[in-house]
């Protein structure tokens, strides 16, 4: 039956691959409307022949992986509990030490460093494919020397998250995703403090912007939304890549807005004092805590939905997956594959939400700025750095898109445009 059950996985898994690929390749159509034809979100007027091709061969391979990436740990957690090998880790770590949060702890070692190496062909086919179109600039050290750092941070995490769950779970075994999501309120706003300070000074370097003179421009329009100087960082993202971006992170003292130096060094003054507009609204409308209490009230519903999900599995397929009691660390990667399929089905839904806000911080950015020339040419310049789809078929737009496509940003901006001169 467990190898009836893994063909059957494998196969599903196959012709899912098949179904985007022939939707990505062959079906979906990312032309432009014609009536934005030669209006300047039409990638071919700001384009040369090659950047055009390269960004939609770049687009559709980068969208497949997106694809296939998250239904392939769904597909290794299902086959690791189908072929004992979650039995056979519980085993390892029983025989390697007494103490039980000890075994939790070699357990969830061997589970990480498995799932690394399943998805690692796939993580690392991404990284060389945008090394090949020129956006990456990482050495494959230092790219791995990240993917490390992930590594620990996420086993580090999953490490505080685990016991407790599991305790909880033999404290109450029909409550506790209720008393894991009170749990995990205090937990999410504690790690969202420490982002900017703790994680990510990880990866890159923080400090205050090189640039003088353009700093003080930035600073007076800051100070005009009451933004404190100190809260406005450049960051060093020019040593992995070619790309163009601006962040707003971190909560409560720690808040404050982060400008790759990409983005500082390739715009000029008026394209990057639209885009810090841009940050300054998510900064003041607070859209990072909009965003923890929508996570919030989502990881409610979804632990709720995992609980009763995991037990109808195990009641129905317990012997097949080789879990007899939900309270044996055994169930882990059930719980895992249920939480990422559950958040795979929500991100249409917080990728709407993200998007309004972000249409939100567009709208912001142009009044408080009144340059449209700089804000469409910042967008082109952010399409062209990082190849990306003007107009991305609608499932890639569902699920993956956190920001408007350009199609919808130019042509707000143009409207706009429309509009001011009209007045
Ligand atoms: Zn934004």
């Amino acid at each position: 039956m467990a190898r009836k059950m893994g063909v059957y996985a494998v196969m599903g898994y196959i012709l899912y691959g098949l179904f985007i690929y022939w939707y990505l390749f062959y079906f979906a159509d990312s032309s432009l409307p014609f009536e934005y034809e030669g209006s300047k979100a039409d990638p071919a007027t700001f384009l040369n022949g090659r950047e055009l091709m390269l960004s939609e061969e770049y687009s559709k391979i980068r969208n497949l992986l997106f694809f296939l990436s998250t239904p392939l740990e769904w597909l290794f957690y299902f086959l690791v509990l189908l072929f004992g090998l979650s039995k056979a880790m519980k085993n390892w770590a029983k025989n390697s030490s007494k103490y039980k949060l000890l075994q939790t702890a070699i357990y969830l070692i061997w589970l990480s460093v498995f799932a690394y190496v399943a998805t690692f062909p796939l993580s690392y086919i991404s990284y060389s494919l945008s090394k090949t179109y020129n956006i990456s600039t990482q050495t494959f050290t230092s790219w791995m020397k990240n993917e490390l750092i992930d590594f620990w941070i996420n086993y580090g995490t999953w490490l505080i998250i685990v016991p407790v769950l599991y305790w909880l779970m033999k404290k109450s075994q029909k409550r506790w995703w209720l008393y894991g999501w009170l749990l995990s309120i205090p937990f999410t706003l504690f790690m969202m403090f420490l982002q900017p300070v703790v994680i990510d000074p990880l990866y890159n370097d923080f400090y205050p912007l090189k640039n003088k003179e353009l700093e003080t421009k930035i600073l007076v329009l800051a100070e005009k939304a009451e933004i404190p100087a100190q809260n406005v960082f450049e960051v060093d993202k020019s040593k992995e890549t070619n790309a163009l971006n601006a962040y707003v992170t971190g909560i409560g003292s720690n808040a404050r807005i982060v400008l790759w130096d990409t983005t500082l060094n390739k715009l000029n003054d008026n394209q990057i004092l639209f885009i810090m507009a841009h940050e300054m609204c998510h900064y003041i409308e607070k859209h990072i805590y909009f965003g923890i209490a929508g996570y919030l009230l989502i990881s409610l519903l979804g632990l709720y939905l995992t609980y009763r999900i995991m037990n109808w599995v195990i009641k129905r397929w317990g012997n097949e997956l080789k879990i007899s009691d939900i309270r044996d660390i055994r169930s882990l990667p059930l719980f895992f594959m249920i939480l990422s399929m559950l958040l795979f089905a929500a991100s249409p839904f917080t990728n709407f939400a993200s998007r309004y806000q972000e249409t939100r911080a567009d709208k912001y950015a142009i009044k408080m700025t009144h340059n449209t020339e700089a804000a469409i040419t910042s967008f082109q310049a952010l399409t062209r750095s990082g190849l990306s789809q003007v107009n991305p078929p609608l499932l890639v737009k569902i699920f993956r898109y956190t920001h408007p496509t350009m199609l919808d940003r130019i042509s707000m901006l143009e409207e706009y445009e429309v509009k001011q001169r009209n007045k």
